[in-house]
């Protein structure tokens, strides 16, 4: 029996054609494809800056420290997502306040973000400075309402659309929202290559910082000005830079990624259409589209089990959709129940009610373009039968 696995890339000819070529031209790493992938992307979703990092968690690291993120402040996230969200914060030295989510989207739950925000003593008054709204699943977070309160608490948004390429929020394309968007290439996600990332901003003074510390420190500014004056070995280091820039050899697949996109996510959003048609009357939730209107990436697409109607529980249907040959995963782990998170902030389980009850319930199906209409016929089937068997008498 064939194992479908629970996530794959799509690529072409085009892909390998365009890596190929940048081989044989010599210049490998940071160069001019990934100029044409900055201009390319920037245009795509029409902001006025894009900047390629080799990781989302480096894009994220950069975004927060462009924002004046520093020892001691306070960032606001969610618990239910992956570690780089919030590990970023910890490489700066400020600590995480962790809001609960909404349980129909899995993300940020901005009546809960107004509480949190609301309850704060002086001194996390003082140390609060940005939100990262996490766009779970490709799902956009409830916008107006976060930006509301940055607006009221004076903080910077920097969004995590790790899972959210493309979508949309209200008729505008997430990464031209908050004041800066990392998007992750990483091989799992929308865009894959590999691994890698893309910052976008319109922010002038955002762009010019990161594409300082994404290499080195060496500001480019300098070296353009006096490129010309000084000898091409002249370069002047500004600031204890990172070692994040993307090479030519990533730029060369996202170039040809980028092109199919949209593509891709038809594709996903023809198979979720398809699983919540045909999962209509089993003991589980489907997920739920809060704006049918906006573009939903369909990143993930995760069932939550009715536990209270079955038999089994998550982990044992996730063995028998293994059984069955079919890869599942689980979208996520809330961040308060592993070791590093619970013990530096003394987390409970039950300090983040809906994560944890959202967490033991979420399956992550597959649902990728190169999957064929057999692939989803069997994984609806499997799901069927795992699910009849395993209800309560
Ligand atoms: C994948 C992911 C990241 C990290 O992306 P990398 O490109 O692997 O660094 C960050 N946030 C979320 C929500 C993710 O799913």
């Amino acid at each position: 029996m064939n194992f479908l696995p629970f996530a794959l890339p799509e690529t072409g000819e085009e892909e390998i054609e365009e890596v190929a070529d940048t081989i044989r031209s010599g210049w490998m790493t940071t160069g001019p494809k990934v100029a044409r992938f900055e201009t390319a992307f920037a245009e795509y979703i029409g902001a006025r800056y894009a900047l390629t990092v080799n990781s989302a968690t480096a894009g994220l690291h950069l975004a927060l420290e462009a924002a004046g993120i520093g020892s001691g402040d306070i960032v606001v996230t969610t618990p239910y997502t992956f570690t780089a969200s919030a590990e970023v914060i910890r490489y700066l030295g400020a600590d995480p306040v962790f809001v609960d989510i909404d349980p129909v989207t899995f993300n940020l739950d901005p009546l809960r973000l107004q509480n949190r925000l609301s309850v704060m003593n002086a001194d996390e008054k003082s140390r609060v400075k940005a939100i990262i709204p996490v766009h779970f699943g490709g799902q956009a977070c409830a916008m107006t309402e976060i930006q509301r309160l940055a607006g009221e608490h004076g903080l910077a948004i920097i969004e995590d659309a790790a899972h959210a390429l493309p979508c949309t929020y209200r008729g505008k394309n997430i990464g031209t929202i908050g004041d800066a968007t990392v998007f992750s290439f990483y091989v799992t996600k929308t865009l894959a290559t590999g691994e890698g990332g893309m910052i976008t901003t319109d922010s002038e003074e955002m762009a010019k910082r990161i594409k300082i510390m994404r290499l080195h420190g060496i500001s480019r500014d300098i070296w353009d000005r006096y490129m010309t004056s000084k000898p091409n070995w002249y370069y002047e280091v500004v600031a204890p830079g990172f070692k994040y820039n993307m090479p030519d050899l990533m730029a060369a697949i996202g170039i040809h990624q980028l092109r199919k996109v949209d593509r891709f996510q038809q594709r996903r959003k023809a198979i979720a259409e398809q699983y919540t048609l045909a999962f209509k009357s089993l003991p589980l939730r489907t997920p739920i589209v809060k704006n049918p209107e906006d573009v939903h990436s369909w990143h993930l697409y995760v069932i939550q089990l009715a536990l209270e109607k079955l038999v089994i529980n998550r982990d044992v249907f996730i063995e028998k959709m293994a059984e069955k040959g079919i890869g599942t995963s689980v979208h996520f782990i809330p961040l308060h129940l592993h070791p590093y998170w619970r013990d530096r902030y003394g987390f409970a389980q039950e300090d983040f009610p809906v994560a944890y009850d959202c967490f033991r319930r979420a399956v992550s199906l597959p649902i990728y373009s190169k999957m064929t209409d057999v692939d989803v016929e069997r994984v609806i089937k499997a799901v069927k039968v795992i699910l009849c068997e395993g209800v309560r008498a």
